[in-house]
């Protein structure tokens, strides 16, 4: 990282990111600058001879390591909204000499608490919050050229899940440039748009953590399936109407909030890509594999539940497993009557569960 180090703040996770460029910071995504980094398992070994216990979350590890290699001054951390482990993480990099902004999302997803929160934001930054709008308003276009890229994924197989996941997970801070991202957005949508279409294939969704796994999507791919939804990268990105203002587009992402929320999102995201089946990462020694018992239940559609712990690739059993379900999503398309092969549908109604494809 060369940019004035003074100007970059990093973040524990998602955050109003208007309010940061409004101030005229850099953002940068602390999770994207650790696993980005070709040496993200030494970063975190580093962080466990700093005295992390090798029982915590690989992401937190990576987190605090890439503060300490790229010599970073400042960070905000989500306190609320993200991770039961933030508030330790804060601490120990406090600790270090580091300054800490803490932001939470409002636990009772209320506007009142939420515009509370962003005016608390703002004003620790030094901006105002009409300032941060007109910021909203001008992160518009890059937002109008992501859902682009993700209709192209699910709808006319131009793109594939690991594009998605690629541009939709760096949307949480624009790469720390959103003109240049934007303009790079564009030649590859130039670039996806004159491609032919991907063939057909099993229609998988990804929904949790983004994984840490580094060749999960080429994998499926070799399987034969094609990833056209990533639930979480689709959310950092900010879908939804054009006409709200910043209080309210942090109230639609759903991340922060109940699981309840993002049950309803991809329900809805499912029907809609005519998904055959969802993979559900979690990630090892986090408290949201226990979300797995509500989606497991909630959702009509066969999960493939995966847990990892370290960046690298997956391992002999995790792919025997994703062959397993593959395979058996495929049986089931092709015993569903009036199927069309190159645009598969999906009632939702089917429902995984009862016909015995669970458990995984
Ligand atoms: S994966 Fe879970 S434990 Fe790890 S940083 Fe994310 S929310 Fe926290």
């Amino acid at each position: 990282m060369s940019d004035n180090q003074e100007n970059i703040i990093g973040f524990s996770s998602t955050i109003p990111v208007e309010i940061l460029l409004a101030a005229g910071r850099r953002p940068c995504d602390l999770n994207n600058l650790f696993i980005t980094d070709p040496g993200s398992l030494q970063l975190v070994a580093a962080a466990e001879e700093a005295g992390f216990p090798a029982t915590s979350c690989a992401w937190i590890k990576g987190i605090y390591a890439a503060v300490h290699r790229h010599r970073l001054r400042r960070v905000i951390a989500v306190v609320t909204g993200d991770c039961s482990s933030t508030h330790a993480l804060a601490e120990v990099l406090a600790h270090d000499g580091i300054e800490v902004i803490p932001f939470g999302f409002p636990l009772d997803r209320q506007p009142a608490a939420m515009s509370a929160a962003l005016e608390q934001l703002a004003a620790r930054l030094g901006v105002s919050l009409a300032a941060a709008e007109e910021e909203r308003r001008q992160l518009l276009p890059v937002r109008r050229q992501l859902a682009e890229l993700d209709r192209l994924t699910w709808e006319e197989n131009l793109v594939s899940g690991e594009e998605n996941h690629r541009w939709l997970v760096a949307a949480s801070d624009f790469n720390g440039d959103p003109e240049r991202f934007a303009a790079e957005l564009d030649d590859f949508l130039a670039l996806a748009a004159a491609r032919p279409p991907r063939p057909a294939a099993v229609r998988l969704g990804i929904i949790g953590v983004p994984t840490i796994c580094g060749n999960l999507y080429q994998e499926l791919e070799n399987l034969g399936a094609a990833v056209v939804f990533n639930e979480v990268q689709r959310q950092f990105s900010m879908p939804g109407p054009a006409d709200r203002d910043l209080c309210r587009q942090y109230l639609d992402y759903t991340y922060p909030y109940p699981v309840a929320g993002r049950v309803a999102d991809i329900r809805r995201e499912a029907a809609r890509r005519r998904l055959d089946g969802l993979i559900h990462y979690v990630q090892s020694f986090c408290f949201r594999q226990i979300e797995d018992i509500i989606v497991k239940r909630e959702l009509d559609l066969p999960v493939l539940t995966l847990e990892a712990d370290r960046p690298g690739p997956v391992d002999g059993r995790t792919l025997t497993r994703l062959e397993t379900f593959v395979e058996m999503l495929r049986a089931r398309r092709s015993r569903r009557p009036n199927v069309n092969k190159s645009a598969p549908a999906v009632r939702l109604s089917d429902g995984g569960r009862r016909d015995g494809s669970q458990p995984f």
